[in-house]
């Protein structure tokens, strides 16, 4: 089974210019997802976490599919104005806009290794920014992972520049 078949390319979508890779047909498909989890857990094994933090939205979806299966704790980094009790924001740059992340005071414990999971790497700003996140409140990154990450947009070299062990899926 080649996972890429259940990601097509939107083009122009959501601007003219950007061609976006849908998950939907990965999800619709129990093989395909379930393939795609097994194997993410595999990578996630070469990196020492305790714990997942998952990046709205898209990053919720892989991120608990794989806390679940690795019997780890998972945290979310969600967008503004979404948490009660926020400890931390950090604004970031997209593709296709800007935003910012929010955590919740007391997500996690202070000895957790978290790993940064999301569905899609592009520019790597999103990375970055949940990284950031993790830092200013004092936890330990082990590394973040993607299904995709997108060629040609140098997300990869963007985060090994900022010091996170990256690792994707998909190219
Ligand atoms: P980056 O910050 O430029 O690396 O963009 C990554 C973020 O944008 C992730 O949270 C993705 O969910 C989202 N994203 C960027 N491009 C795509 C795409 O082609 N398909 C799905 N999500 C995307």
């Amino acid at each position: 089974m080649n996972l890429l078949d259940y990601l097509p390319g939107v083009p122009d979508f959501p601007k003219p210019g950007i061609l976006f890779r849908d998950i939907s047909p990965l999800l619709a498909n129990p093989l395909a997802f379930q393939a795609a989890i097994t194997q993410l857990n595999t990578l996630a094994q070469q990196l020492d976490y305790t714990h997942i933090l998952g990046i709205e939205s898209r990053g919720f979806i892989f991120g608990s599919a794989l806390a679940h299966h690795a019997h780890r704790g998972l945290a979310l980094a969600r967008k503004p104005n979404k948490l009660p009790l926020v400890s931390h924001r950090e604004f970031y740059g997209l593709e296709y806009g800007s935003d910012s992340l929010e955590l919740q005071q007391s997500s996690l414990p202070t000895d957790a290794r978290v790993l940064i999971v999301d569905d899609v790497l592009a520019t790597g700003g999103t990375i970055v920014a949940a990284s950031l996140l993790l830092k200013k409140a004092g936890f330990t990154l082990a590394g973040a992972l993607t299904l995709l990450e997108i060629a040609g947009l140098d997300g990869s070299a963007t985060l090994s520049k900022n010091g996170i062990v990256n690792r994707s899926l998909l190219i």
